[in-house]
Order: structure tokens, then sequence, then C-alpha cells
């Protein structure tokens, strides 16, 4: 178990926490911690910096604000949600998490994840990586066709881009047609062999969402908003993420 001392850098002030626990129902039962270190044990960013959840939420109590908010960790947690399920209080640590990530200004977020962030937004797939339509549409073709000749028993199977009236509207990681093509097929192979109707969109196909990871609620409301637009202009019944 890591003992790193936590250091005092300001005035001491609860700020923080107070704004968020108004914010959630019933406070997020934030100040319910029985200091159990349940959620450390579980979770993947414990460490990381030298510190763990429960010890980010000493911090918060503590009112130390402005070393919550300088502290990289609070860009590692994965929101993963594990701690929440194993605290015997329910304390909804990620919450509190993607509270401090809005508090820091926009533009002093890491850099990955604002840059991704804001391609996402510049282009109508949603893509972090930029990915035009024909070099989206060309991979995914070129890929399946590979696939059919090579594997007479998936000869039939699809991979449709705007199919109108399929069942299931399918998302991509868009970094996975750039860079790990191949990683596009074992799911186009299970829906194929489970008979599934499904589809992707030409616009909103891409599955990241870096402006949720960002805290940028807009940001992230607006992509959510783009990919569900194109799976109901399609007709599809059932959106399906991958991410
Ligand atoms: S599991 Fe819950 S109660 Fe236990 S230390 Fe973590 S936040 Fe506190
Ligand atoms: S949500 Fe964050 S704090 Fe909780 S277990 Fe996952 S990584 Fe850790």
């Amino acid at each position: 178990m890591h003992t790193e001392v936590i250091k005092f850098k300001g005035e001491r002030n609860n700020l923080f926490i107070d704004k968020v626990k108004e914010l959630l129902p019933e406070g997020g039962n934030l100040n319910l911690c029985l200091t159990c270190g349940a959620c450390a044990s579980g979770c993947p960013a414990t460490g990381l910096e030298g510190i763990d959840p429960r010890k980010f939420l000493r911090m918060a109590a503590l009112g130390l604000d402005e070393e919550i908010f300088s502290s990289p960790w609070i860009w590692m947690c994965s929101m993963c949600q594990r701690c929440i399920y194993v605290c015997p209080m329910q304390i909804d640590i990620p919450q509190l998490v993607f509270n401090a990530r809005s508090m820091v200004p926009r533009e002093e977020r890491p850099k990955g994840i604002l840059g991704s962030c804001d391609m996402a937004l510049r282009n109508e797939r949603g893509s972090a990586m930029g990915t035009s339509p024909d070099d989206f549409s060309f991979v995914v073709e070129d890929v399946l066709e590979e696939y059919q000749e090579a594997q007479p028993e998936f000869a039939d199977m699809e991979a449709p881009i705007d199919k109108e009236g399929a069942e299931f509207f399918l998302n991509q990681n868009s970094r996975e047609p750039v860079t790990e093509p191949d990683e596009m097929v074992p799911l186009w192979k299970i829906l194929h062999l489970a008979g599934v109707n499904w589809t992707y969109g030409s616009k909103g196909w891409a599955g990241e969402n870096y402006c949720m990871f960002m805290a940028d609620n807009e940001a992230w409301e607006h992509l959510t908003r783009q990919t569900s637009a194109q799976a109901d202009a399609l007709g599809c019944k059932t959106y399906l993420n991958t991410e």
C-alpha cells in the first residue's frame, strides 16, 4: 500500500466537494466514507501519482482543492465505476473525479484528450482521428472483401454503411479502421453468425467520446446527439455501443 504523504499547499476550503454534493442525488453519499479501502483495492488507478480513490476522497473532504485540480491522477481514473460497486456506502467517486476535471480550465486539460475531443467536434463522424468518409468506407469494403475471399464460410458477411431500417446501429472506435482494421472483423463475424441486421452510419460512426473523459458536457452531448441522430435517421431501433 502506497503511503506517500499528502502535502498541503494553500489555504484549506471545502468549496469543491460541497459544490459536487449539491449536484448529486443525496449528495452522492460523499460524506459516508468508512475509510475501509475497498475502493482502492480494485481500482486500476491505485498507486499512480501516489493516489488512490480513498485518498482522493480524503483530499476532497479535507478541502485540498488546489492539490486535487493540479494532480495528474484525476486524469488517470478510467471512470470504470468499480469503486462504486465495491463500496459499502456506494460512494460516487468517479462523479467526483469528473467534476474535478471540469473545474480545470479547458486549455489546461491533458493535450491528448483535448486534441482528440476537438478533432471529433470538427467532423460529422465524431472521429477523434479525423478519418474521412471515403477512407472509412474504403477500409471497411477492403477488409470485408479480404475476409469474404479468404474465409468462404463468411462469403456472405456484410458490413454496411447507412443501411436504412437496420435493427442495430453499430459504432466503432475510429482508431481501428486507421491503425488496426482487422480488429473490426470479429464483431462483424459475431453479428453475421447471429443473423443480426446492422449498419454503420456515414455520420456518427465513431464510438469513442474523448469529450466525456475531458468532462466537457456540452461537447460530449453534441457528439452523442450527432450519432444518435444518424441512428434515428436510418430508422435503427437499437444503438450498439462498442466503447
Ligand atoms: S470503499 Fe467506500 S467507504 Fe470504503 S474507503 Fe472507499 S469510498 Fe470509503
Ligand atoms: S472509477 Fe476511477 S476511481 Fe473508481 S475504480 Fe475506476 S479508475 Fe478507480
